[in-house]
């Protein structure tokens, strides 16, 4: 990993901008350039053969000065511990972009979760919580799932946790299964979050969203929930959609239904009848109005940025523009809501589970969307108010407001000033 790709040491350059302009003190940007806490760790697991497996692990607590760290676990075989760092930087931003009482921090164990027995995945899973159990709470660290890790994984690890503290505590891990102390609306609450960013970014840019065609790169959950909710919620025309094999354009729109059905069959997009195939490249430059990154990091850059031609850019993937991309976009006036925005969806109904774990009482779907939808159009506006008060594009207006907030926090307890 070079430090051009090293995600820490971007995350580290991203805060670095938003420090200087917010003007904060040496100290208070030293303390934000790091975790508070990390904790390395060994858990071994008995395979099913009988012999013995050693994973390495992570857990990062980055910041906590807002309220108790949140953050999932990845089981992947290329994770690293400057990744986790990196992830655990931007659980603080994005839970303070939403002004949500929680911190920012993130796990990770270096495995092959495919290569894993149903039995070897749950005593890895045990295993992790029992090393992890006292450094994390629900009063100090919450995990949640994250790539490879699942609904069953949460509910295995809550189970452990309760059984070490002897008591229950469901609120210790969110993304659990929604008969064991899950929260309803989960499953589409990123995709639906970015929804609803995009409708007020239709609202301040003045822009009628009903049949206004779309492209949606990367068709996994926030992909697929976005095509279904942008179509039945905000009357988008949904012209292109793509996945790692490819993508597939029909400038009179596609239909949701008819596109899920054709990838659980063909395992794929492309060569769905009617709608002709493209590449990835291809789609990011169609003649759009809304184009949603739902695929993977690093997708708009230098190269291409100038030849993306939709007005509002909606970043339902984690990190899919490069800095360069992002001036580029800006002076052609495309309008970006950034990653950390667009996609908070999903940890903010996390926070409305702790929420139901702590008061042992469950919310309506109607009621987490409700409220969902207050968080993040509140959260839209500060950033877009913060963009156009001090003339820089979204995503640094986003980390002048997030990153102001945390400072504040750091300040008023007296940790640095
Ligand atoms: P997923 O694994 O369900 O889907 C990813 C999709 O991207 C798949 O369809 C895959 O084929 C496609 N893809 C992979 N490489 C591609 C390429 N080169 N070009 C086009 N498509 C490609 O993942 P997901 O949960 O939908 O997450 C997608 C993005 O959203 C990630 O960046 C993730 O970090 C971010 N995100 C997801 C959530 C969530 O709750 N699911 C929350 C926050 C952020």
């Amino acid at each position: 990993m070079t430090s051009a790709t090293n995600p820490f040491e971007i995350a580290q350059r991203q805060l670095d901008e938003a420090v200087g302009l917010l003007g904060l003190s040496p100290a208070m940007h030293a303390f934000l350039r790091v975790p508070m806490r990390e904790l390395r760790f060994t858990v071994p697991v008995q395979m099913d053969d009988g012999s013995f497996e050693v994973f390495q692990a992570f857990r990062v607590q980055y910041n906590d000065a807002r309220g108790p760290a949140k953050g999932g676990i990845r089981f992947h075989p290329q994770e690293t511990v400057d990744t986790v760092r990196a992830l655990a930087a931007w659980m603080t931003w994005k839970t303070s972009v939403v002004d949500i009482p929680l911190g920012g921090s993130k796990g990770g164990v270096i495995c092959d979760p495919h290569s894993l027995s149903h039995g070897e995945l749950e005593r890895l899973s045990r295993g992790y919580m029992r090393k992890v159990a006292y450094f994390i709470g629900p009063d100090k660290d919450v995990p949640a799932p994250d790539v490879y890790t699942t609904p069953q994984i949460m509910a295995w690890m809550m189970d452990e946790y309760e059984v070490i503290m002897g008591r229950h505590l469901p609120g210790v891990i969110t993304g659990k299964p929604a008969p064991l102390f899950g929260s309803l609306g989960r499953g589409d609450a990123t995709a639906r979050g970015g929804i609803y960013t995009i409708r007020e970014a239709a609202r301040v840019l003045g822009l009628d969203l009903q049949d206004a065609p779309t492209a949606i790169q990367g068709y996994g959950n926030a992909g697929q929930f976005a095509h279904k909710l942008g179509h039945e919620w905000l009357g988008l025309r949904v012209v292109a959609i793509s996945d790692s094999k490819g993508g597939i354009y029909n400038p009179n729109g596609l239909d949701y239904e008819k596109a899920i059905a054709w990838k659980q069959k063909t395992g794929k997009v492309a060569d769905f009848p009617g709608a002709k195939n493209i590449t990835n490249a291809e789609l990011l430059e169609l003649p759009v109005t809304i184009l949603v990154p739902a695929a993977l990091e690093g997708m708009i850059t230098a190269e291409n940025a100038g030849r993306v031609q939709a007005k509002i850019v909606a970043e339902l993937a984690n990190g899919p523009t490069t800095p360069e991309a992002d001036q580029i976009l800006f002076q052609n006036g495309s309008y970006v809501i950034p990653d950390f925005l667009c996609n908070a969806g999903g940890v903010t109904v996390s926070y409305f589970e702790q929420v139901q774990n702590a008061y042992n009482f469950y919310w309506t779907l109607d009621e987490v969307y409700e409220r969902l939808d207050a968080k993040m159009t509140t959260a839209f506006h500060a950033v877009h108010e913060m963009a156009q008060s001090r003339k820089v594009h979204n995503r640094l207006a986003a980390y002048l407001v997030a990153v102001q907030r945390v400072a504040e926090a750091v300040a008023t307890r007296g940790w640095v000033r």
